[in-house]
């Protein structure tokens, strides 16, 4: 039977179950469907959000998300991680885990890698990038590696280091679907709170690829740097 030829491993390493979509879901989405395998890996469980509720059920919850949102847009799966929310670095180094790391790198063999920016506003997504970084520069690494940013709406830093602009306006309808994969991280507790959060959250990421979009003649676009 023919098989279609991959056209390389692309890698995606972010802290919480959601940042890849949120981040760039629309560029694996595109990615998916020219031939590439996307693989994720996933630092934390983000288990820390509902203190309430048993953190192996809040795992479990978000383990099943981020597989259903993958398969929505076309990843070849989700890899765990298991840190500690805050407190990735020195979690990293225990129990073998930096090691299993690279193990699993190395096995993907990306030719891509996408990861959280070194100035993002989130204390793990900072970390994650140290991680990255560290771990490619050990592992002498070739793969062409790119940050994308989560939450920065407008970035008015300048910024030195080459663009990458995918135009998403294909595939930005699938980045929303496998967003809406994600019902655990939404507080059902009062309808209201789902109202406004649901929709404000939307909110935001329309904005942001849109306003991407208009900055690189195209509907909607996801940009990222280049690092290395
Ligand atoms: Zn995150």
């Amino acid at each position: 039977m023919a098989k279609t030829m991959s056209k390389g491993a692309v890698l995606v390493i972010c802290s919480h179950s959601d940042d890849q979509i949120i981040g760039l879901g629309g560029t694996i989405a595109k990615y998916a469907s020219e031939g590439y395998d996307v693989h994720t890996i996933i630092m934390s469980f983000g288990e820390g959000v509902k203190p309430h509720i048993r953190r192996d059920i809040v795992s479990k919850a978000r383990i099943k998300e981020a597989q259903r949102a993958d398969k929505i847009i076309g990843g070849k799966g989700v890899i765990f991680i298991g840190l500690k929310e805050s407190r990735f670095e020195e979690d990293f180094e225990k129990r073998g885990i930096s090691e299993n790391f690279k193990k699993i790198i190395t096995n993907i063999k990306p030719v891509k890698i996408f990861t959280h920016a070194a100035d993002d506003a989130h204390k793990d997504h900072r970390a994650c990038f140290r991680i990255v970084l560290k771990t490619y520069k050990q592992m002498k690494l070739k793969a062409d590696l790119y940050t994308f940013e989560v939450w920065h709406l407008i970035n008015l830093k300048k910024r030195n280091k080459p663009k990458l602009i995918v135009n998403t306006s294909d595939t930005f309808n699938i980045k929303i679907k496998a967003l809406k994969a994600f019902k655990s991280q939404i507080d059902l507790s009062t309808f209201y709170n789902y109202l406004v959060l649901n929709n404000f959250f939307f909110f935001l990421i329309y904005i942001k690829d849109v306003w991407n979009g208009i900055k690189n003649n195209s509907k909607y676009a996801e940009v990222f740097y280049k690092i290395r």
